[in-house]
C-alpha cells in the first residue's frame, strides 16, 4: 500500500493520510491533484503533498482515494517550493496556501487544459455598415462602433471589460450578419512605435539590472514621478524576453493595468498574459495555463499573480513597490512584494522594485547592502517636477472645503485652458450626518462608528462594515427632520467646484462613480480627450496616471495622516502626497501642487515638502530606530473576534501563556481591543508580539501553532495570524 499526504482547502495546519493503488504510482508526484472522501464529502479536491510508506494513523483507519485528477502536476517543483516556504513563513495552513496558488477552475476540479480564446470581428458587411442604422438599439450600436474604432479581432474578454452582459447583444449582431467569431491561434502583439532613447541614468540603471540576468539580485529603482522607470522596465523585459525567458510583472491595482499593458504592448513584441480580479475563472485559467507552458512571455496582474506559475523565468518587476495593495488583508495574508523576492531569490533571477516613494522596509534593505540602489532624479523628457505651497487654513475663511487661496489658483488655471486636479481620500458626501435639532448622530450600529452620507443616493454607508440605510426619514432621535453634514468627501466637493465654476466639466473619481464596468477608462478617455476641468478622485486617482493637460494638483485634507495612531500613517501620507503630486505638469507646462493644511509647521511635513521624501524617509526611519518599530523589529499580530469578549481574552492570553519565553529578544503585548473595537457586529481584540529577529519570531511562532490552534476557546471565535501587518486596525 502506498500512503500520499495530502492537503485539502481546510483552515487547519496539516495534511491528510490516504491509500493509493500501485496502479496510479506513476502519476503520484507533488502537485498532482486528487479526488479524496473527505467527512461527508465523497469527492473533495486535494493536493498531493508527499508520498510515503506509512503512516501514524492505524492502517484500517485509511480511507483510499477516489481518483487522480492529473496525469502531470499542475505545480512544478518550483512553485511547490514557493508554497511551502509561505506556509512555514507565513505560518499559514499548507491547505490554504496551495489552493491559493491554484486558479479558482483548478481548485474546483476542472481539466486543466488550453483553449483558445474566442475573438469577435466585424464582418465584410460589418466592416461597411452605418452604425446610425442602429439608432433603436443603443447597445449593439455601442458594441459596433467599439469594434470599428480597433483593427484587429477583439477577445471575448475585451468586450466584457466595456460593456456589461454583452453575449445576448453580440448574438443579435452575430444574427444581423454584421460581426463574427473567430479563434486566435497565436496573441502575439506586434511593437509600433520604439523611438525612445533612454536617458544617462536609465541607461546605468538597464546596464545595471541587464549585467544581473541570470542570478539573483533586489534592485530598488528610486525614481522620481515621470522619471522613466517604467521606460527602464521596458527595455529590460525586451531583453528577457528575446533570450527566451519570461517577464512577471505586478502592478498595484486593477486600475492601472490597462494603461501599463497598452504600453508594452506598444513597445515589446510578445506574447503576453494579463491576470486580475476582473477576470472570469476560465480566463484566469487560461492565461495562468500559458505562463505554465511558457506560451506566454510576459505576465502582468495584480498581487495574486505572484502565485503564476513560470516555465521559464527570466525577471521579477514589482511597479510601486511600496503600496499596501501587495498585502493581502485576509485569508493567507501574504505580501506579494516580498514573495516576489523570495521567488526571484529561489529561481536565480533579478528582481526590480520600483518607486518614487520606496517603503521604509526597501530603504533600509538598501542601507544594509542588500538590495541594490538605482537612482533616477530627474523627470525625463522636458517635464519639471511641481513647485509645492502650503496653504495655512488656521482662521482663515472657508468655501466649503476650499480656501480662497485655492479657488483662486484653480481659477487661473481653467483661465488658461489647463486641468486641475483635487484631491480627497475620502468618497461620499460628508463624513458624518447630525440632526440639528436634538444632536443625534447616524452611526454604524453594528460597528460603533459614523456613517457616511452619501447624498445623490439618499443613504447612510457604513464604510467598515458596507452597511446602508436611507437617509430620507425623520430623526430617530426627535423625529425633526432637519439634519446637518459635517465633514467634506468627494461628493461635496463636487457639489462646491459646481457651484463656483459653473462652466467647468468636473469629473469625479472615486469606487463610487466608478462602479459600472468600463467606467474608469471611459473617464480617463474623457480626461486625456480634454474634455474635463476640474478632476476630483480619492487614491484612485493619485496613482500613475499621466494627463497632458493637468498643471495643478490642489490636496484638499491630508492631516489626518498626521495625527494618527498608527505608525505607518505618516509613510503613507507622504507617499499618496508624493504620487498625487506627481500627477501635476508632466509635459511641457510647469506644475503646481498646492497643499492645505492646520499643521503648517509640523516637521514631519515640512522635511517632506521642503527637502523632498527621501530626506523625511531619512528622518522617519531615524524615528522608526529609536522606537524600535519595523523595519528594525519584526512583527505579528494574532487576531480575535466574536459576540463577546471573555472568550477571546481567554484565548489571547493562552496564546500570551504559550508563547511566554525568557528570550530577550521576544516581546508580548496585549491582548487589548482592536482600535476599530466593533465591526460588524463583531468586538475585535489583539495580541501582538515583536522581535528584533525575523527568525526568532518565525521560530517561536511555529513551536507554538499547533497548540494553539487547538484551545478549546477557537470553537467559539475566529482567529488569525497576521505576519508582517500591514494594518494594525
Ligand atoms: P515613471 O514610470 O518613472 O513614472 P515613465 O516611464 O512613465 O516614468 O516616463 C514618464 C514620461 O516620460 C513618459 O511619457 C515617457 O514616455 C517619457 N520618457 C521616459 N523616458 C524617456 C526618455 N529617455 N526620453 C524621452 N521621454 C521619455
Ligand atoms: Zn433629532
Ligand atoms: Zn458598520
Amino acid at each position: 500500500m502506498i500512503i500520499v499526504s495530502v492537503a485539502l482547502q481546510v483552515p487547519l495546519r496539516k495534511t491528510f493520510d490516504y491509500s493509493a493503488g500501485k496502479n496510479d504510482l506513476e502519476k503520484l508526484k507533488p502537485g498532482v491533484r486528487v479526488y479524496v472522501p473527505f467527512g461527508k464529502q465523497k469527492h473533495k479536491v486535494g493536493i498531493l503533498v508527499e508520498t510515503k510508506n506509512s503512516s501514524q494513523i492505524a492502517r484500517e483507519k485509511i480511507k483510499p482515494i477516489s481518483s487522480v485528477l492529473d496525469e502531470t502536476p499542475v505545480l512544478s517543483e518550483a512553485e511547490l517550493k514557493m508554497v511551502h516556504w509561505s506556509a512555514d513563513y507565513y505560518q499559514h495552513p499548507i491547505g490554504e496556501v496551495l489552493f491559493n496558488a491554484l486558479p479558482v477552475s483548478l481548485r474546483q476540479g476542472k481539466e486543466a487544459k488550453i483553449v483558445n480564446p474566442v475573438l469577435w470581428q466585424l464582418t465584410k458587411q460589418g466592416a461597411v455598415y452605418n452604425s446610425e442604422l442602429l439608432k433603436t438599439a443603443p447597445k449593439q450600436r455601442a458594441i459596433l462602433e467599439f469594434l470599428l474604432s480597433k483593427a484587429a479581432p477583439v477577445t471575448a474578454e475585451n468586450i466584457r471589460e466595456k460593456f456589461s452582459t454583452p453575449l445576448p447583444v453580440l448574438q443579435a449582431l452575430e444574427k444581423k450578419c454584421l460581426i463574427e467569431k473567430t479563434v486566435s491561434v497565436s496573441q502575439e502583439s506586434k511593437a509600433i512605435d520604439d523611438n525612445v532613447s533612454l536617458n544617462d541614468d536609465q541607461i546605468f540603471a538597464c546596464d545595471s539590472i541587464a549585467k544581473s540576468i541570470g542570478r539573483h539580485q533586489v534592485f530598488l529603482l528610486d525614481g522620481v514621478t515621470g522619471s522613466g522607470k517604467t521606460e527602464v522596465y521596458i527595455e529590460l523585459i525586451k531583453k528577457v524576453v528575446k533570450s527566451g525567458k519570461q517577464v512577471l510583472i505586478l502592478s498595484p491595482e486593477i486600475g492601472l493595468t490597462p494603461q501599463l499593458i497598452e504600453r508594452i504592448q506598444n513597445r515589446v513584441s510578445a506574447r503576453m498574459a494579463v491576470l486580475h480580479s476582473g477576470l472570469s475563472s476560465s480566463e484566469r485559467m487560461q492565461a495562468w495555463l500559458q505562463a505554465r507552458n511558457g506560451t506566454a512571455d510576459i505576465i502582468l496582474g495584480t498581487r495574486s499573480a505572484i502565485w503564476t506559475p513560470l516555465l521559464k523565468p527570466g525577471l521579477f518587476i514589482v511597479d510601486e513597490e511600496h503600496d499596501v495593495s501587495y498585502k493581502q488583508q485576509d485569508g493567507f495574508k501574504y505580501s506579494a512584494r516580498d514573495l516576489a523576492i523570495i521567488r526571484s531569490s529561489f529561481t536565480s533571477c533579478p528582481v526590480i522594485l520600483g518607486s518614487a516613494t520606496p517603503s521604509m522596509e526597501s530603504l533600509n534593505n538598501v542601507e544594509a547592502r542588500k538590495y541594490h540602489l538605482l537612482r533616477l532624479d530627474k523627470r525625463a523628457g522636458s517635464a519639471e517636477q511641481a513647485d509645492i505651497e502650503i496653504i495655512d487654513l488656521r482662521n482663515k475663511a472657508m468655501e466649503g472645503a476650499f480656501s480662497q487661496v485655492m479657488l483662486s489658483a484653480i481659477e487661473k488655471e481653467l483661465s488658461h485652458r489647463k486641468q486641475v486636479l483635487l484631491f480627497l481620500n475620502r468618497r461620499g458626501y460628508a463624513p458624518a450626518f447630525m440632526c440639528h435639532h436634538c444632536g443625534w448622530i447616524a452611526k454604524c450600529d453594528r460597528c460603533e462608528s459614523n456613517m457616511t452620507f452619501h447624498k445623490s443616493r439618499g443613504i447612510l454607508s457604513c464604510h467598515h462594515c458596507g452597511r446602508q440605510e436611507s437617509s430620507r426619514r425623520n430623526c430617530p432621535g426627535c423625529e425633526m427632520n432637519d439634519f446637518i453634514e459635517i465633514g467634506h468627501g468627494t461628493e461635496r466637493l463636487s457639489e462646491t467646484l459646481t457651484k463656483c465654476f459653473p462652466k467647468a466639466k468636473i469629473l469625479r473619481i472615486d469606487r463610487d462613480s466608478t462602479r459600472r464596468k468600463g467606467s474608469m477608462e471611459d473617464m480617463l478617455d474623457l480626461i486625456k480627450a480634454g474634455d474635463a476641468d476640474i478632476l476630483i478622485g480619492t487614491q484612485m486617482l493619485a496613482k500613475g496616471h499621466h494627463f497632458p493637460a493637468l498643471t495643478l494638483v490642489g490636496i484638499v485634507d491630508i492631516d489626518g495622516g498626521l495625527c494618527s495612531t498608527d505608525f505607518r500613517a505618516s509613510e503613507r501620507m507622504a507617499q499618496l502626497f508624493v504620487q498625487v503630486s506627481g500627477r501635476a505638469g508632466r509635459e511641457k507646462s510647469q506644475g503646481k501642487v498646492l497643499l492645505q493644511t492646520h499643521f503648517p509647521d509640523h516637521p514631519l511635513l515640512n522635511s517632506l515638502i521642503k527637502k523632498g521624501y527621501r530626506s523625511f524617509a531619512d528622518e522617519l526611519l531615524k524615528e522608526r530606530k529609536l522606537t524600535v518599530l519595523p523595519p528594525f523589529s519584526f512583527l505579528a499580530l494574532f487576531r480575535s473576534e466574536g459576540i463577546k469578549q471573555e472568550s477571546q481574552l481567554k484565548f489571547l492570553e493562552k496564546v500570551r501563556n504559550l508563547l511566554k519565553t525568557d528570550n530577550q529578544q521576544f516581546q508580548i503585548y496585549g491582548p487589548y481591543p482592536a482600535p476599530i473595537e466593533k465591526r460588524a457586529g463583531k468586538i475585535r481584540m489583539q495580541l501582538l508580539v515583536m522581535s528584533e529577529s525575523r527568525s526568532i519570531l518565525n521560530k517561536i511562532l511555529k513551536k507554538n501553532t499547533a497548540a494553539i490552534e487547538g484551545l478549546p476557546e477557537t470553537r467559539k471565535i475566529r482567529w488569525s495570524l497576521d505576519i508582517d501587518p500591514q494594518d494594525m486596525m
